[in-house]
Parts: C-alpha cells; sequence; structure tokens
C-alpha cells in the first residue's frame, strides 16, 4: 500500500536503543519536538511514510531491513531507512550542510567553507532520499521534504513523480539574495525549490529573500503579493498573515510561498511546570537563589546563537554596576553539538574561557556569578529553570525562530513575572509580543535591554508576560498544523 503523505526527514521517527545486545526501536513519548509534530499528521490521512537515513558500513548490503512498518500511538506506518556510510553522512551532513550551507543561511560569511565540500555525495545522497520517497507515494499524494540538508530532494521528485504534491518546509532563516549567491550551486538549488507545489518559511522576511533569490537566479516571476507594512517592517513587527498571498511562476508552474511559524507545545510545557515535581525543584532553586535574580539563557553551542555576546554583555554589568555583585547570577546552558566540529570546538572554548575569566574576575567563596552547563537538561528539569527564572535572555545574532523563547513564555505561567529579552533577529521576535527587545551587534541595546529587565516592576512584568504568553499560544504548534494541513488540503484540492 502507497501512502498519501510522505515525510521526508533525515533523522528517524523513533529511538534506537540497546537492550540484551540487540538494537529495539523505542517510541520517544515526549510530545515535545519536531518529530512526534510531524508524526501527528499521520493521524490525518489513510496512510503516512517517513524517509530517513541510518548507519551502514556497506549500503550495499546494510544488515537491516529498508522499509519496515511501525505502529505506535501515531498509528501505522512505514520508515524507509537509507543505508549511508559514516563517510557520506559526515560528507553530506556535517561538512556540505553544516559547515558550507548552515553559515550561509544564518549570514555568517566568514565561517562559510566551501572547499572540504564534495557536491556528488550531496546529490547522490538526496537522490536516494527522493527515490526513497517516490517508491511510497500514492498518486497524487503530498511529499513534505524538511530543511537544508534535503534541498536537491524536489528536483529529483518531481521527475520521478510529476503526480506529487511537493512541499518544502525551511525550519532555518533564508537569506538575501548577495549572501545567497556565495554558494557555487545556487543554480541547482533554486531550480529544485522552483519543482516545488509549496515552499515554506517561518517568518514574512524568509520568504521575501527565498523570492528575491528565485527572481535573481531563476528570473521566477512574483505573481501574487499583498504587502502590508509591518509585515515589510525590516526587524520585528507584527506577523498579520499566516500565510503570506505569495506566489511565484516559473516555466508554466505556480509555486506559492507561504509563511507558517513553527510553535512551541505550549499547553503541554504549561502543564509540565506545573506538575509537584516541578514545584519542588522551584523551590530548591529558589533557595539557593536567595535574594539574588536569576538570568537564564539556554541553546546549543553554537556561532549563531549568541553566546559569547551574552558572556561580554553580562561581564559589562559587573563592570558598570558593583552594586550587583552577589545579587544576580547567570545561569547559561550551553549543550554543546555530539560531534566535534571546527567551528563550533572554537565557540565552546571562547565560552569557557570567558566563564572561567568573569567568574575569576569577579566571584567570591559565597558568589559565582556564572553557572556554565554544557550537557543538555532534561525538558522536565529545565521548565522549573524557565519557572525559578527573573529573566530569560535570549539573544541570538540569527535563528530561524527560537522555541526556548516561547517555553519560558509558557512554564512561567498565569501571573508569572519572568521579563524575557529577546533578540530582534530571532524569527520570534515577530510572533511573540512583550519582549524587551534587543540588537545583539550593539553594547548599547544589550546592556540597556539588560538594564531594563532587572530593574522592571512587578506589574509591568506580569503585564508583559500576558501578552507573551497569549502570542505565544497563539502561535502554538498546533497553529503550525493547522496551517500546513490547510496548505496540503488547498493543494490537494487544485488537481493533479
Ligand atoms: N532543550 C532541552 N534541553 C536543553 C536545552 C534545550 O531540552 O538543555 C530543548 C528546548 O526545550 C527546545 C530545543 O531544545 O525545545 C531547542 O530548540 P530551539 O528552537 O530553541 O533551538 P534549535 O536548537 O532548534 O536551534
Amino acid at each position: 500500500r502507497k501512502s498519501d503523505l510522505v515525510i521526508v526527514y533525515h533523522r528517524q521517527p523513533y529511538e534506537e536503543v540497546e537492550v540484551d545486545g540487540r538494537m529495539v526501536l523505542r517510541e520517544n513519548t515526549s510530545p515535545n519536538g519536531i518529530v512526534p509534530t510531524l508524526k501527528g499528521f499521520f493521524g490525518q490521512v489513510n496512510r503516512g511514510a517517513w524517509v530517513a537515513w541510518k548507519h551502514a558500513d556497506d549500503p550495499a548490503n546494510p544488515g537491516f531491513e529498508r522499509v519496515i512498518e511501525i505502529s505506535d500511538s501515531f498509528g501505522t506506518y512505514s520508515v524507509s531507512r537509507l543505508p549511508l556510510t559514516p563517510a557520506q553522512v559526515t560528507s553530506f551532513y556535517h561538512v556540505t550542510s553544516k559547515e558550507a550551507f548552515w553559515p550561509i543561511l544564518h549570514g555568517f560569511k566568514e565561517t562559510y567553507n566551501y572547499d572540504p565540500v564534495d557536491w556528488p555525495t550531496f546529490r547522490e545522497v538526496n537522490w536516494a532520499f527522493a527515490e526513497a520517497a517516490a517508491a511510497e507515494a500514492a498518486p497524487g499524494a503530498v511529499i513534505w521534504v524538511h530543511d537544508y540538508n534535503l534541498w536537491l530532494v524536489p528536483g529529483y521528485l518531481r521527475k520521478l513523480r510529476p503526480d506529487a504534491r511537493i512541499v518544502f518546509f525551511h525550519h532555518t532563516p533564508f537569506p538575501g539574495a548577495d549572501m545567497f549567491a556565495t554558494l557555487p550551486w545556487r543554480g541547482e538549488i533554486v531550480e529544485s525549490l522552483l519543482s516545488c507545489d509549496a515552499v515554506g518559511f517561518h517568518i514574512p522576511r524568509y520568504a521575501r529573500n527565498f523570492t528575491a533569490v528565485a527572481e535573481s537566479q531563476a528570473a521566477a516571476e512574483v505573481v501574487e503579493e499583498i504587502p502590508t507594512p509591518e509585515e515589510m517592517a525590516p526587524m520585528g513587527g507584527a506577523l498579520t498573515a499566516r500565510r503570506l498571498p505569495l506566489a511565484l511562476a516559473y516555466q508554466g508552474r505556480r509555486i506559492r510561498v507561504h509563511t507558517n511559524p513553527v510553535g512551541a507545545n505550549f499547553d503541554y510545557i504549561e502543564g509540565l511546570s506545573q506538575t509537584d515535581e516541578v514545584a519542588e525543584k522551584v523551590e530548591e532553586i529558589r533557595a539557593e537563589m536567595g535574594d539574588a535574580k536569576l538570568v537564564l539563557s539556554v541553546s546549543r553551542t553554537d556561532y549563531t546563537k549568541g553566546n559569547v555576546e551574552q558572556l561580554e554583555t553580562f561581564e559589562r554589568l559587573l563592570e558598570r554596576r558593583p552594586e550587583l555583585h552577589g545579587q544576580v547570577r547567570l545561569m547559561l546552558v550551553s549543550v554543546g553539538a555530539n560531534r566535534a566540529m571546527a567551528a563550533y570546538e572554537e565557540v565552546q572554548r571562547r565560552i569557557e574561557e570567558l566563564t572561567g575569566r568573569i567568574n575569576g574576575r569577579f566571584g567570591s567563596f559565597e558568589w559565582q556569578p556564572i553557572a556554565l552547563i554544557s550537557t543538555a537538561i532534561p525538558l522536565a528539569q529545565l521548565v522549573a529553570y524557565y519557572r525559578a527564572a527573573d529573566v530569560a535572555s535570549i539573544t541570538p545574532l540569527a535563528d530561524g525562530l527560537n522555541l526556548v523563547a516561547s517555553e519560558f513564555c509558557a512554564a512561567q505561567g498565569e501571573g508569572g513575572q519572568g521579563v524575557l529579552v529577546l533578540s530582534e533577529f530571532a524569527g520570534c521576535a515577530v510572533t511573540l509580543q512583550g519582549a524587551v527587545p534587543v540588537n545583539p551587534f550593539s553594547h548599547a541595546s544589550m546592556d540597556s535591554g539588560l538594564d531594563q529587565a532587572l530593574a522592571m516592576t512587578p506589574e509591568e512584568a506580569r503585564a508583559r508576560l500576558g501578552a507573551l504568553r497569549r502570542s505565544a499560544k497563539r502561535w502554538d504548534i498546533g497553529a503550525w498544523t493547522r496551517g500546513e494541513l490547510e496548505l496540503f488540503e488547498s493543494l490537494r484540492n487544485r488537481g493533479a
């Protein structure tokens, strides 16, 4: 049986764990995260399929079944597993995607590394994803491809399955035309994306950047647009339409360009934050803090996340305002990547160095200004820190969306008075109302944002948090899901 919805996402939709020397598949029961969200779509169709990769030393003889059938709480669906060698994974994922595409997507030309890219391998791996997806799709199925590491899949799919509705969603920012032009494979990538029926982004700014790239690289034509002043705001500004009425015409086809920001699982996070277990942990953290204020920052270790700038801001705070010594602590959760990559190792080293320097300069026996945590904190515990924090400081230099900011608002709960300091360069700065906005490239802006957050009256903080919570709930994961389902529906109705 073939599927009416094929999800093409590089990671597998379950965990593999070793039990008594055997690998078994285990469903991750947490409803938080992109994988359970995507699996949730299987409940809306007759039959679903998922395409991912899996390590195999010998792809010709992988030692596992390529296509398996899974039954879990999301229903029954097939999973196609592409056997990739460690060398293929390194080349396609760690080098091409993370060292070449990632910096350009986020506007970091100086970190961009073209030389080690092996383009034939990238093509070959993307072709394998396309073939596997084409094999599972029923006539007229929606094939839903996720993220830049699969950029060439739509182009191959259009050749293999002209009948399919091909939809692509970007979970990252999309850069302007001159930044994108850095990529030598730009023409091939844009051609592929223009093979889609719809291309999706978190916010209008990224969608606009994409249409500009499509116009300049492929002479695609914008055929429909209703811009609004708010939507056109260069940074921030309200998101007035969930889906921009934007479309491109290219080679006799019409490509929808839609915006729909992924959101946090607001109700789940809020529920988790209200449990006895979390309440106890919050008490513990508050007791440990005494009268001091807790500033919390949470992210992966990545040069895009601005942790170095954040630490420098905190150092300046302690220099500028000696009266705060002993009265404020920064908890910096910066979770290291699994695999060593030069660019990430360099950031990690800078973070550790700065933390050591600041703690050495200002700390005492009773007071350590910064607690640096480098390993992932389980969500239930993270939620306790969200609730206990006085300030959440989320200041990326570039970030497709940023879920941590919305999770903080959910976990604070009704009547909470935590303050969110939020970079204007996070995608969610467009949807979240009530944060203290900062420009992480400006010392003055970062300094005054932190000062404002620490000095805020409880009344103002409660009012702002109320607005933040309303907007985080309005743009939660349910809203994203409904938006994507509506899109699929309208593509199906359009006829083959
Ligand atoms: N997270 C976590 N433990 C940690 C740090 C982060 O569970 O110690 C989770 C966090 O709850 C959030 C996700 O990791 O859901 C990070 O998503 P976000 O969109 O903020 O950033 P990304 O890493 O996708 O760029």
